[in-house]
Formats: structure tokens, sequence, C-alpha cells
């Protein structure tokens, strides 16, 4: 079916690049505590420059010039709209009107550099050609995305092929944890785990495609509404024909993309009737609730939680104030953190017997992120590994010689970043512990 989807130019963002007054605010991460916290919060203020042009007020000073016709979409310009990881931390801070949309126009700038064949980068169009020939940024092609299932094959525990066996769970992989060696690691403990709890999954294997962030997150609108046109028509179908209810991923990238880009399309509703999203964290932490998630044997360790943006302030709900009935016509009213994912993995943490659980200074909303996001990792990896050390040595700070994340993408670039600041840093994904902790079935 042809679907409409509702993604916004620059120009139908114009009315709120005006609300920036440039103060500045968005710089820093402030918190009252205790304790109090007053950390920049930009990656690429911090590595870049604040009082250039490369936070939040400075990218959308640039939006403001393109729009006027002030500035020219070249390789400079280019160039500073992706020095930007999309993490969300500066609309975190900014009080005003434009807030609900401050990641919005940066993504619109970068659709509009594609649009005129000016972006994404060179190193990026590797991904995006690779989407286009492979359904994924890695260039793998789809036989390899099973690889990572052989043990569970030899071991006699093969995981189901949703598309031929039925299942109410689709465990939906995601592209890095499946193509990338370091962050396989979280698709072999999330299946691990899922069978020792005994619930029927499945996974789309070979048949898996993207699910579209790197694409939307690069600006390239086209590329991503093909692949999520196909995703929402594939749910539906498994869940006519397969009877999906539930699908889980495990990757904080696929769940943003799932639960906010797809909301984009005008057959959203239509497409996810019957069907719930949930990233594995909350999947876990609601069988924890319910008292179905066995915890045994001790694992002692000194440990520190990172926030990835994707799952923590990504999820952030605006209230505005649509007619002017609150304060005037388009206000920016309130902020709810009510579906990020900030308590449960850290109850989680918490849960598992001998873990001394230390928290970062800049954490939850004003976590700082790590560097990889926005295509960082691609277009700049110097400074994506290099943002990277900086977390880890903030989660060194606290003592703790771990460090627990919930998103492959982060895990992949704290590594790197713990490697290229000679930490001792062992960074872990939340499944990884849990299924070291959760005993076999009887
Ligand atoms: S984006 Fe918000 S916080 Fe940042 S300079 Fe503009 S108004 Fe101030
Ligand atoms: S989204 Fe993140 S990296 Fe980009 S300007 Fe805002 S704080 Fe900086």
């Amino acid at each position: 079916m042809s679907m409409k989807w509702d993604i916004s130019s620059l120009e139908d963002l114009e009315h709120f690049i005006w609300r920036c007054t440039a103060c500045g605010t968005c710089k820093v991460a402030y918190d009252f505590g205790p304790p109090a916290t007053a950390k920049p919060i930009c990656p690429s203020g911090t590595e870049f420059g604040f009082e250039g042009n490369m936070s939040s007020k400075g990218k959308i000073a640039f939006a403001r010039g393109i729009l006027e016709g002030a500035l020219e979409l070249d390789e400079e310009l280019v160039g500073d709209i992706y020095r930007c990881t999309i993490c969300g931390g500066c609309q975190n801070q900014c009080q005003l009107d434009h807030k609900p949309v401050i990641p919005e126009i940066f993504e619109a700038m970068r659709r509009k550099a594609v649009e005129a064949g000016a972006g994404p980068l060179p190193p990026h169009k590797n991904l995006t050609q690779s989407l286009k020939n492979y359904n994924n940024p890695y260039q793998g092609p789809r036989r390899l995305r099973t690889d990572w299932t052989r043990p569970f094959k030899k071991a006699k525990k093969p995981i189901k092929n949703i598309m031929k066996q039925p299942a109410p769970v689709l465990f939906y992989v995601g592209c890095t944890g499946a193509l990338n060696q370091q962050a396989r690691p979280i698709p072999t403990a999330t299946a691990n785990l899922f069978q020792k709890l005994d619930l029927d999954f499945g996974i789309l294997g070979q048949d898996e495609v993207c699910c579209g962030s790197t694409a939307m997150r690069l600006g390239d609108a086209e590329e991503f509404k093909r692949l999520a046109t196909h995703n929402l028509e594939l749910f539906q179908k498994l869940h006519t024909d397969q009877g999906v209810e539930t699908i889980v991923t495990s990757c904080a990238g696929c769940y943003r993309a799932i639960k906010k880009d797809y909301i984009l399309s005008d057959a959203y509703e239509e497409m996810m009737d019957g069907i719930r999203v949930v990233h594995t964290v909350k999947y876990l932490h609601e069988l924890h609730t319910d008292g179905k998630l066995p915890l045994e044997g001790e694992l002692a360790m000194k440990i520190t939680y990172h926030d990835p943006c994707h799952i923590g302030r990504h999820l952030n709900r605006f209230e505005v104030d649509e007619d002017g009935s609150q304060l005037w016509e388009g206000a920016y009213v309130d902020m709810s953190e009510e579906d990020c994912l900030y308590e449960e993995p850290r109850e989680l943490l918490e849960a598992i017997p001998g873990m001394d659980f230390v928290e970062m200074e800049r954490n939850r909303g004003n976590s700082f992120c790590c560097g990889g996001g926005g295509g960082v990792m691609t277009g700049f990896g110097d400074w994506a590994t290099k943002n990277a050390g900086l977390r880890i040595a903030e989660g060194m700070e606290t003592g703790a010689q771990n460090m627990a994340s919930t998103c492959p993408f982060c895990h992949f670039n704290l590594n790197a970043g713990a490697q290229r600041i000679g930490s001792d840093m062992k960074v872990y994904d939340l499944v990884e512990l849990l299924d070291q902790v959760v005993p076999e079935k009887e």
C-alpha cells in the first residue's frame, strides 16, 4: 500500500527556528541535584568549540542562514551540519518554544543537503549505498544476518524463523547486533535469556531489513521511507499470519525508529494495530516486576550505567499549547519523561546480587552521549572514539571498573573509547549481565 509520511522540511520548521534567542543554555547540563551538575552536554561543542558554530545555537543559526539564502550548502557548511550526534542533549536544556523540534531542525537541514545533492558526507555514502544494495548499512550480504545464531543450532537450541513458524514475540535483532562482530554478544545474550525464560519467540533471520534509523539520521528521507514502509507492512502481515503481538528489540536505535519515526506514517495505527513494540530492557523489567525473572548466583562488581540517547531523552514527550489557551499559540508548556527508559535498567542492575551500582555525574536526561550517533562514528571516527573516551573517563571517576549500557552502538563506541584512553573499564550490555545470573530452565 502507499503510505504518506509527515516528515518536516526546513521550511515547515521556519517559525520555530526564529524562537532561538542564542542564550547558550543548551551548552551545559544543569541539575540542581544533589549533587548539582553543570557540565558540558554537547559532544560537538566540546570538540569543536561552543562559541563557534557547533552547539545547538550555532546550528540553529545555520538553519536561519540557509532559509534566508545567506548561507550556501557548500562543503564546509555541510561538514558542520554533520558534526552533531543528534543526541538531543541541547534539547533537554533549552526552555524555549522550539525545544520540541530541535533535533528535527538539525535533521531537516540534513534532508535539505541530501535533496540538494550536497549531503551526506562522502564516508556516509557507503552506508546509504549499502542500505540500497543490502538492506543494511554494513555491506553485509543477507546470509550473514544469521551467523550469530550458529551456536544455537550447534547446541540444538535453534531459534524459530518467524517467517515459517508462528510466535507471539518477534525479536527484531537490528543490523548492528547481527552484523557488527563486537556487538554480537548482545543478540546472543538476548536470545539465550529468552530461551532460558521459555519465551515463545522468533527472528526474521535473513528476511530482516534495516529499521531505517541510519538513513533518517543522515537526512536520507527517501531511503528511510522505503525501509520503514517495508517493515510496517511486514509487521502487520506477521501479526495477521504468524500471531505476532510484541516486537522486542535490544537495539536503542531500532526502538527509537519504530517508536518515534514510524509514527510519521499515516498508516502507522493500521499497520501496528494489535502490536506492541518494547525495548528488551523494558520487557525484562516487566518480567522482573511480575516475579518472572529468576536471578541466581552473584556478580560482584562495581558498575555504572550509560544512558543511550535513543532510549532516553529521544523519547521525551512534549506538551505544546496548540490553541493559545494556556500561554500563547505554539508555546512549549511541559515535558514528560514517562517513556524514557531511565529507571528500568537501573532497577535491573540493582536487582543483580552482588552489584554495587554507582551513578555518573551526567545521567538520565543529562547523559553525555557516547559520541557515536547521528553518523558521527562513520563521518568522524576519530572524534567519536575521543568523545567515548571522555565518557569512559567520567565512568572511572565514580570508582567503577565496569560500565553497562543498552545499545549496540554505544557498546561498540564505548569499547573503542576505553581502548583509546588505555582504560581497563569493561563495557557490558545489560542483557549480557542478566544472562549470567538467569539460570537455565529446569
Ligand atoms: S537552542 Fe535554546 S538554549 Fe540553545 S541558544 Fe537557542 S534558545 Fe538558547
Ligand atoms: S544534538 Fe547533541 S551533538 Fe547535536 S548540537 Fe545538540 S547536544 Fe550537540
